[in-house]
């Protein structure tokens, strides 16, 4: 991984080959696997996600990140919540722009 950065609501990652994914902070949230939220192991999968009802709106907005290792990166939620750490792997397989889904359909 390159960079990864806030722009917004979303997480902005760039890879080592220069691809840039864009992960919208609600489903990023909503897959924090930590054991506090126990979300959705894979990321943005089909099964469905835990309730997250108590949360408020800034729960789901990224404001800081730290890469962790070389292997995931933390992401600091505007709710203070900061203890998901998204496996690079994972994340760059859950890509959500167009060309990586027609990738992986
Ligand atoms: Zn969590
Ligand atoms: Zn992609």
């Amino acid at each position: 991984m390159r960079q990864a950065i806030v722009v917004g609501d979303e997480v902005v990652v760039v890879w080592d080959d220069g691809h840039e994914s864009y992960y919208p902070g609600a489903p990023l949230r909503k897959a924090c696997s930590c054991a506090g939220c126990r979300g959705e192991r894979h990321l943005f999968g089909r099964a469905t996600l835990p309730t997250f009802a108590p949360l408020r709106p800034e729960a789901f907005v990224p404001v800081d990140l730290h890469l962790v290792g070389n292997y995931g990166l933390q992401v600091t939620w505007g709710d203070g919540h900061d203890h998901g750490i998204y496996d690079l792997v994972q994340l760059r397989a859950a890509c959500p722009c167009e060309a990586c889904a027609a990738a992986r359909s």
